[in-house]
């Protein structure tokens, strides 16, 4: 158990608008006025928005800009990408790293999320570091081997301290599906991981942040949340609607 600030962090993926973004950040600022947070917050977006979100948050200060991935590469011929150097500019302060959805899709492998997470500790960006099994690896018993491989190859990055990293658990088959894991499923997985974190860095590892992500809503979000090693949330698509982000939200208080 550990005292240190829960961080929810909504994953945008592809979606929102100019006007969309709009009217979710200000209901969002308007119902952190009423009740003010007591966790940190991360807004993952579309790149084309960074502009329009970084002059949205500016001033209030509760909520930080996050990018959804990151380039490996400081600049040059690699087309469609974006570098640590360009988040800068925009004021993000997290980018996520490894998602499923860029594994899957985009054939991300251990190296290039390790790549990716060097890039951003380099530059000052805090990754936002995922792994989780697939269903097919959970019901042949893999999960612990998976969850560590996928930590392990981001443990020892280019001379960085490990706590410079947030770690967020996410089971493949729990994300955007509506099936979320139990509190006791998400709690015995992140026990691996801080074990492991312990291992890599024992001074370190209590306040390395362990993120849970995979529908987490309104409903569960309080029961995740008070797991012992579950130091906040990565979430998709209840992030897109305010009045369930704001729940959550208070439910990490
Ligand atoms: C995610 O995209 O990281 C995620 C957890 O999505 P959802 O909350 O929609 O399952």
């Amino acid at each position: 158990m550990t005292t240190k600030k829960k961080l929810i962090a909504g994953n945008w993926k592809m979606n929102g608008s100019l006007a969309a973004n709009e009217a979710l950040v200000k209901a969002l600022q308007q119902g952190l006025a009423a009740a003010p947070a007591s966790c940190d917050i991360a807004l993952c977006a579309p790149a084309p928005y960074f502009a329009q979100l970084q002059s949205l948050l500016a001033g209030s200060g509760a909520m930080a800009l996050g990018a959804q991935d990151i380039s490996a590469h400081p600049q040059g011929a690699f087309t469609g990408e974006h570098s640590a150097a360009m988040l800068k500019d925009f004021g993000v302060r997290y980018a996520i790293v490894g998602h499923s959805e860029r594994r899957q899709y985009h054939g991300e492998t251990d190296d290039a999320v390790a790549a990716k997470t060097a890039a951003a500790l380099a530059n000052g960006i805090t990754p936002i570091v995922c792994v989780g099994e697939t269903l097919a690896e959970r019901e042949a018993g893999r999960t612990e081997e998976v969850v560590k491989r996928q930590l392990a190859a981001v443990i020892h990055v280019n001379g960085h301290c490990i706590s410079e990293i947030v770690v967020a658990y996410e089971p493949v088959w729990a994300i955007g599906t509506g099936k979320t894991a139990t509190p006791e499923q998400a709690q015995a997985v992140h026990a691996v991981l801080r074990a492991q974190l312990h291992h890599a860095a024992s001074e370190h590892a209590a306040g390395i942040c362990i993120l849970y992500g995979g529908s987490m809503n309104a409903a569960n979000a309080a029961q995740l949340l008070a797991q012992p090693d579950i130091d906040g949330g990565l979430i998709g698509g209840a992030s897109l609607k305010a009045p369930d982000f704001l729940q959550i939200i208070s439910a990490a208080a």
